[in-house]
């Protein structure tokens, strides 16, 4: 399979890894973000969250707190972002993982959380909150 964390999994291509277990790999993500900027994987390859039953999910998430703290040690950041992109438009490699991005004063990072709570009644959660829990 042509997938590049594989590859960095198994050591095939190089990569600044920080930590490894078992279950998962954490490395640098080439871009780095934001200084720190590293990527959780897991050692099997799953495309996204969709495709992760609880047992690996566990086994990832597991690692968050390991590596965030590790981070904050380091570079004493004012903050750390936890993101998963899945699927359009923002995945852009097909093997599941989870960014850590420190955050810094000046990092010119942004992050648009737009509050659209003026637009949407009590009727509109109660609906939106029976869909999704149907599925469940
Ligand atoms: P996403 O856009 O959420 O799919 O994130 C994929 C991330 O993988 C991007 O932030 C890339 O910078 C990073 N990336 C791609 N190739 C490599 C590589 N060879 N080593 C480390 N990070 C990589
Ligand atoms: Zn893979």
């Amino acid at each position: 399979m042509d997938c590049i964390f594989c590859k960095i999994i198994k050591g095939d291509i190089p990569s600044y890894k920080v930590y490894e277990d078992e279950n998962v790999v954490a490395f640098l993500d080439i871009s780095q973000i934001t200084k720190g900027h590293t990527l959780i994987v897991p050692k099997k390859h799953v495309k996204n969250v969709y495709e992760m039953d609880e047992s690996l999910a566990s086994k990832v998430f597991v690692a968050v707190p390991k590596i965030a703290n590790a981070i904050k040690k380091t570079y004493n950041p004012i903050g750390l972002n936890v993101i998963n992109n899945n699927e359009k438009p923002h995945q852009s490699v097909d093997h599941f993982h989870i960014h850590l991005i420190p955050r810094y004063s000046d990092d010119n990072f942004k992050i648009n959380f737009i509050n659209r709570q003026e637009q949407f009644n009590p009727e509109d959660y109660e609906n939106i909150r029976n869909k999704i829990k149907r599925n469940i």
